[in-house]
């Protein structure tokens, strides 16, 4: 399988399993956040979830995803190492360590810190990674503004940014999964205003 294979395969899984699971989260006031966990070897979904802050505010996408994956039964749940994580927004701090702790090797990701900030107005990611990690560097007052906010890459796993990855395809392949990006982006653009109309009033502490 070819990147723009895989590619395609992880829309569709934003679509069809994440994004529905995700329009009945935000209709009872949860954030749009959503994440699955499919095998390797075909790509099958083994779990599609999403954000439920209004149980929890532990329960991001990416965390709730975990916490259904590791109530499958043993017997029947993949090695994470055999598993590919992905997640419809660039994990957050908790979500990054949740994903190092459970030993994937591997996240995807569609939109970006940067744009959960100024596409979705949920700046908590990059407010968060700032104020708990950015140590500032003995020589400045303020940590490098900008020094990226964690490693993309490293020993634990690699992370992959599926609009980057689009934009490094041919052109064919480019135009036709951009234009599903557009549409994705459309339809997170709808969540995004149901979530944010209603914002402040289900007890989330950081809505
Ligand atoms: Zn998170």
């Amino acid at each position: 399988m070819d990147n723009a294979d895989l590619i395609s395969r992880l829309l569709d899984v934003i679509e069809r399993d994440i994004a529905p699971v995700t329009r009945k989260g935000v209709a009872l006031g949860n954030k749009l956040f959503g994440a699955a966990i499919l095998r390797k070897s075909d790509l099958s979904v083994v779990v599609a979830e999403t954000n439920n802050e209004i149980e929890n505010p532990l329960w991001h996408g990416e965390m709730h995803a975990i916490k259904r994956f590791f109530e499958i039964p043993v017997d029947r749940r993949p090695d994470v190492k055999d598993c590919i994580f992905l997640a419809t927004h660039e994990p957050c701090s908790l979500c990054l360590s949740g994903i190092t702790w459970c030993g994937f090797d591997n996240f995807y990701y569609l939109f970006s810190h940067a744009d959960s900030r100024d596409s979705f107005a949920i700046p908590h990611d990059i407010q968060i990674l700032q104020a708990v990690y950015a140590t500032p560097d003995p020589d400045r007052e303020q940590a490098h503004a900008d020094r990226p906010l964690y490693n993309r890459t490293n020993r634990y796993w690699t992370s992959h940014n599926l609009s980057q990855m689009i934009a490094a395809l041919d052109r064919s392949h480019k135009e036709t999964l951009l234009a599903r990006f557009d549409h994705l982006n459309a339809l997170y653009g709808d969540l995004s205003e149901v979530y944010q109309s209603d914002k402040g009033n289900k007890g989330i502490p950081l809505a």
